[in-house]
């Protein structure tokens, strides 16, 4: 629809296989390549360039709050030749790009003035060979961007949230099975939105599914636990729609996992965050605000007071909810405490939006902080995450087991 409207008019050699073969093949397989690109120019006008291995059929539209401009297109796959050409400039204050379902790919552009695209095109480099898709921004007005994001609500509803409304939650639930409980390990992150990255580089959406992965199968041969995962691909997923499968699924207990930057890098070790509306501390506030962004990251529309998360929270509070999250903290500081160095009190607490769930007990395990180089090699060591999925397993198979039929 947005495609329909806003798209460019730029070439369709969209591989007809993606859609078909999408179930069976890793994400982005068969998908065009974009092999490098550049952002110039000044605050008056500025040029974003990707160069592709093949022409591919992409939309464009506006977004506020903050101001962005979103690019839609099929599935691609981001192979830099060197490792990050795109630094933002002049118009362009940042930019993400990367799956945003496993059939799709975007390319958010946030604005550091209100700007319009003055030309959108696929020019042919070497015809077969190489593509460029030129995106040409020219420095606007307030007024004029508002009238723009008017024009494009008019014409296409609320956009954003349209391409992954429901993408990720569709799956048929199985039905709960006596004397088994429902354990969902949520990896942090990913697609286009990828989290913190590391000095060296390490990007915390690949951290967050490596252990994610690894403590889903310890969890399932611990007892008797039935263990679903969010994402088990490098994709985009909302809040919103994590959540949503958290319900959906009837989970007993959500693990959502990170590996965050704060602002202070002397800050390591793991910390366990449950949620409220107030925060312990600072820092965990500071935390909270910057996951609760990954939907703006991701190219969704900004949450308005009418958001279903937030009318979740506002419906009504279970205490028992907060009870059970509170118990699992405990637990999991216990066990992590055993074998994984933690934070100076690690039980912390703030708003995070994935918690809000209100039937459904769950904490946000931070592994530790990518912001500290000491805590980046730890991460990415096989043994310390091994350490820590064993324990993250046990602390699962503590808390359940009193609730356990004889
Ligand atoms: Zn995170």
């Amino acid at each position: 629809m947005l495609a329909a409207i806003l798209c460019a008019g730029i070439g369709l050699a969209m591989p007809a296989t993606i859609d078909a073969v999408a179930q069976e093949a890793p994400v982005g397989a068969g998908a065009a390549t974009v092999t490098g690109g550049r952002i110039a120019g000044d605050m008056e006008s500025t040029r974003v360039f990707f160069d592709l291995d093949r022409k591919v059929d992409i939309s464009s539209f506006y977004m506020s709050g903050p101001d962005r401009i979103v690019i839609d297109a099929p599935a691609l796959l981001f192979r830099f030749a060197v490792p990050d050409p795109l630094e933002p400039r002049g118009l362009v204050s940042f930019r993400q790009f990367g799956a945003i379902t496993r059939e799709r790919s975007r390319i958010v552009l946030s604005l550091a003035e209100p700007a319009r695209i003055t030309a959108i095109a696929m020019d042919e480099v070497e015809p077969g060979k190489q593509y460029r898709l030129v995106i040409d921004l020219a420095k606007s007005t307030r007024e004029e961007f508002t009238a723009m994001l008017e024009r494009q609500r008019e014409l296409v509803g609320a956009s954003g949230a349209v391409v992954t409304k429901g993408d990720r939650v569709r799956k048929p639930v199985p039905a709960k099975k006596e004397g088994r409980f429902t354990v969902v390990v949520d990896p942090g992150h990913g697609g286009i939105d990828s989290g913190a990255v590391g000095k060296n580089g390490t990007e915390e959406k690949n951290l967050t599914l490596a252990l994610g992965k690894l403590m889903k199968s310890k969890i399932a041969q611990s007892g008797p636990y039935d263990v679903l995962m969010t994402r088990e691909e490098d994709v985009f997923m909302s809040l919103r729609d994590r959540v949503a499968f958290f319900r959906q699924n009837s989970a007993d207990l959500v693990i959502s996992i990170h590996a965050d930057s704060l602002r202070l890098s002397q800050f390591r070790g793991a910390s366990i965050y449950t949620l409220s509306e107030t925060a312990s501390d600072r820092l965990s506030h500071e935390l909270a605000e910057m996951e609760n962004m990954a939907d703006i990251v991701g190219g969704l529309a900004a949450s308005t007071k009418d958001d279903e998360v937030r009318g979740i929270l506002a419906e009504f509070t279970s205490r028992e909810t907060d009870r059970f999250s509170m118990a699992f903290s405990s637990t999991l500081v216990n066990e992590l405490g055993k074998g994984i160095q933690l934070v100076k009190n690690p039980q912390r607490h703030a708003a995070f939006a994935v918690l809000k769930a209100p039937e459904v007990p769950g904490v946000l395990l931070e592994m530790g902080y990518l912001s500290n180089e000491e805590d980046e090699k730890l991460l990415l060591d096989s043994k310390w995450q091994d350490t820590t999925a064993s324990l993250v397993a046990a602390a699962v198979d503590n808390f359940f087991k009193p609730r356990l039929p004889d």
